[in-house]
């Protein structure tokens, strides 16, 4: 079996999330590649989706163009296993505020039951790193490596909270789709992400 993980392409942190995935299949020991997704029908190459971190509305707003937010959305929605990270989680929410600015209206995916705020602990200087667990994927002593994060400030009955830290959720999972505020790809652990192509193979 073969297993494509695609990496959305427009900003942010692309070529981090691609080595991760690279070093996430070879430990596997699973054939496969990792491509950049730009367009509508790249996506229909992939098994598996990556939304880095960066800048959630550029990435959103230059993702509209040819409807490709609109065709990742109905992919995720098909059961493609997905992580957002950080920016990217922030896509995939239902509801989205911004800590200083109030409401964002920024384009969503909307395929998380999650409300979050947007740079949650503060600002760039504010960023930090701390040990987290992911005690629901059985991930524990995970480097949570934090940029400019959000938080979820609510979840529905439907998604699951996988990681809390300072009383507030950094990490949830709701069917094939995870996102987590930090940065797993600068962890240099590949434990999330060998998670998330494990999801792919089962
Ligand atoms: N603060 C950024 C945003 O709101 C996210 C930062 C990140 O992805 N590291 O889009």
């Amino acid at each position: 079996m073969s297993i494509t993980v695609g990496v959305l392409s427009i900003q942010g942190d692309v070529c981090e999330n691609m080595a991760a995935s690279h070093q996430a299949l070879d430990e596997m020991n699973i054939s496969g590649n990792v491509i950049p997704v730009k367009t509508p029908s790249a996506i229909s190459d992939v098994d598996v989706m990556i939304i880095p971190g960066g800048e959630s509305t550029t990435i959103g707003l230059l993702t509209l163009a040819g409807d490709t937010l609109a065709t990742l959305g109905e992919r995720i929605r098909g059961g493609m296993p997905t992580l957002g990270v950080c920016a990217g989680l922030i896509l995939l929410a239902g509801d989205v505020t911004d800590r200083m600015l109030g409401g964002t209206g920024q384009p969503l995916l909307k395929v998380l039951d999650i409300k979050l705020e947007r740079n949650s602990f503060g600002r760039q200087r504010d960023s930090f790193e701390t040990i987290l667990s992911m005690k629901p994927l059985g991930i524990g002593d995970f480097p949570g490596v934090f940029i400019r994060a959000p938080s979820v400030t609510a979840v529905s009955p439907d998604v699951e909270v996988l990681s809390v830290y300072d009383n507030r959720i950094v990490a949830v999972k709701q069917n094939n789709t995870i996102g987590t505020s930090f940065h797993p790809e600068l962890s240099g652990s590949t434990e999330l992400h060998r998670h998330l192509i494990g999801m792919a193979r089962r």
